[in-house]
């Protein structure tokens, strides 16, 4: 998923831009605003991050301008205490605003939210979670600009706790879910296939994403 920042300063965007890697979305920016709204409806981005005092015309111009043409999400970062109160009473049509200075894991949370709202035909093939990203069409797992392939049980293995995140799952439930059609598993076939997906999550530079509940099960 690819986002578009539209932000003037400096740091604030490199900032961004940063966070929003390493959560493994694409990102794109400019640094001029004369024609910003058509810029980010050119990259074909799946949503727009929107700062308000811009150069040449605020965010609310570029909002409305946006809107003429997409329905492209867009999340409008507001300054606090000098465009809050305007920004609640105009309906230029947003989906969402977040307040400067935003915190991190609110914004990921918005973010995240949005986008499985608005493509919510594409998500059924893709699984966003804590910023990886698992497409089951493609069978394989991304994560900050990384890319690995799954087996057929790594992949299953994934997405039932990808699905059910949060959650702990038991270890028979993973192996009903996987391999119905066989008479007898073999304990270890599961173990064996928990290592190697833990080792591919790590060499994409997640370690700890899948976590065991001793004598429990597993979780994401
Ligand atoms: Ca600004």
């Amino acid at each position: 998923m690819k986002i578009f920042i539209i932000e003037d300063e400096y740091a604030i965007r490199m900032e961004l831009g940063q966070l929003l890697l390493k959560y493994g979305y694409e990102c794109e920016s400019s640094e001029n605003f004369q024609n910003i709204g058509n810029e980010a409806l050119n990259s074909g981005a799946d949503l727009i991050l929107l700062d308000i005092n811009l150069p040449y015309q605020d965010g609310f111009q570029v909002c409305r301008d946006i809107r003429k043409q997409s329905n492209v999400p867009i999340i409008i970062l507001s300054s606090r205490n000098t465009d809050f109160d305007e920004l609640m009473g105009l309906n230029i049509g947003a989906d969402d605003y977040i307040s400067k200075p935003y915190n991190a894991q609110v914004l990921l949370a918005r973010i995240q939210k949005i986008l499985s709202r608005t493509y919510e035909v594409q998500s059924n093939a893709v699984l966003l979670h804590k910023g990886l990203t698992l497409n089951l069409l493609k069978a394989t797992i991304s994560y900050s600009g990384q890319e690995k392939e799954l087996s057929k049980n790594e992949l299953g293995i994934l997405r039932i706790l990808m699905v059910n995140k949060g959650n702990i799952i038991p270890r028979d439930a993973i192996i009903d879910e996987l391999w119905q059609s066989e008479e007898f598993i073999d304990e270890n076939t599961l173990n064996v296939n928990i290592v190697r997906l833990r080792k591919k999550l790590a060499e994409i530079g997640l370690p700890d994403y899948l976590i065991t509940k001793r004598g429990m099960g597993y979780f994401v």
